[in-house]
Parts: structure tokens; C-alpha cells; sequence
């Protein structure tokens, strides 16, 4: 008879499944507990996936949203469908290239970005930097990102050229998405798994990740 194997995490209870986030065997508890608390749980985990659909049915309590003074309507989202498309998928593009990436990470760098564009309707400009070293590129990326689009709709000598406010309100609706999708666990990846089922072409297979203790 062998000795019962305990939770690698909590070590008080029976480990009853492997966790492939610690490569170990775990409590359900600490599972539910830990997930993507402390834990950094790789997309395809059976666990993980199990409480995605979970989270899905359940109501939560409806999370504030940020900059409630930009109204979207639905004429606006018709209208910029593609372009909320193309900020989306680059956001997964960068997320899965930067694969410590979070929901968290996702939502500072969107709301920065909606700074810097205010501040430049405005007509200064002043980059909103993130503070987080992580959120940093991926603010620069999309920043370039954007600049270029931009610069492309006025070469193309758009009949109406997109203006700043509607990339503004582009960005909001995005955060605004990812606010309702995201489980707000500290290393939580709700949404980047909606973007990943959004757009399964920029979806690639993960690449298995380096585990760094105390990050
Ligand atoms: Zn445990």
C-alpha cells in the first residue's frame, strides 16, 4: 500500500488532480482557490476550461465600467466592426507573444491608450505610459499599431477619415469587454481565452511556459 499523495500546494489535503500550471498533483479546493490566483494555468487545462464555461452560466454582480461618460451605441459598433476586429486580434497577437500576459495587463494598456488619445484630441501630446514593465511593449505595440492605421485612412483619402474620438470610443468598448469577461483573478486570462475563440487563426498553440516562482 503506498502513502497518500498530498496537495502539492496546501500538503493538508489528498491531491486528486494533476495540475499542469505547478506540475504537480492537487486538492480541488486549492484549485479553485489558486486558479489563476497564484497559479498560472496554461489554456488548455481540462480545470481550467471547466470553470470557464462555469463562470459563463453564473450571473455575477455586474463590474463598473470604466470612462462612463463615452457613450457607444450600437450604430457606432456596426459602423467600426472591422476596426474593433483589428485592435482585438492584435491584442491576442501580443498577448500570446508575451505570454505572461493577463486580463489585468490587457485592461491598463487599454485604458492608457484611451488616455494618450484623449490627451491628443486635445492637442498635446503626451503618452499615458503604463507603469508595468509587461504592459509596456505591448502599449507601444498597439500604439504603433494605431498611428499606423491611422495613417493609412488618411493616405487612402477616406471620404470620412476616422476621426480620434471614434478610435477613443473603440478602445472603451474594448475595455468595457474585457471588464465583463475577464474573472479578475490576479492572473487571470478570461478574456484573452474569448479573443482566442474570437479569432482562432491568431490563436496559435501555446508555447509551454517557463514557471518563475514569486513573480
Ligand atoms: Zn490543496
Amino acid at each position: 500500500m503506498t502513502a497518500p499523495e498530498f496537495c502539492a500546494i496546501c500538503h493538508k489535503k489528498k491531491a486528486k488532480r494533476y495540475c499542469p500550471g505547478i506540475r504537480a498533483s492537487i486538492c480541488p479546493t486549492c484549485c479553485g482557490t489558486e486558479r489563476e490566483v497564484t497559479v498560472d494555468c496554461p489554456f488548455e487545462c481540462i480545470y481550467l476550461r471547466e470553470s470557464r464555461r462555469y463562470d459563463e452560466r453564473k450571473p455575477g454582480p455586474s463590474p463598473e465600467l470604466a470612462f462612463p461618460d463615452i457613450e457607444i451605441s450600437d450604430a457606432f459598433l456596426v459602423e467600426h466592426e472591422q476596426l474593433i476586429g483589428q485592435i482585438g486580434y492584435q491584442l491576442l497577437r501580443l498577448a500570446l507573444e508575451n505570454p505572461r500576459t493577463t486580463d489585468n495587463d490587457i485592461l491598463g494598456v487599454l485604458e492608457k491608450l484611451v488616455r494618450t488619445y484623449q490627451t491628443l484630441a486635445s492637442g498635446i501630446y503626451y503618452e499615458s505610459l503604463p507603469e508595468e514593465g509587461g504592459q509596456i511593449s505591448i502599449f507601444r505595440e498597439m500604439k504603433k499599431f494605431l498611428d499606423e492605421h491611422q495613417e493609412q485612412e488618411r493616405k487612402k483619402g477616406s471620404v470620412a477619415p476616422l476621426r480620434e474620438n471614434d478610435l477613443i470610443r473603440a478602445l472603451v468598448f474594448l475595455h468595457r469587454l474585457a471588464t465583463v469577461r475577464s474573472n479578475h483573478r490576479p492572473l487571470g486570462r478570461a478574456f484573452i481565452d474569448f479573443l482566442r475563440e474570437t479569432y482562432p487563426q491568431g490563436a496559435r498553440k501555446e508555447e509551454p511556459r517557463v514557471i518563475v516562482p514569486g513573480r
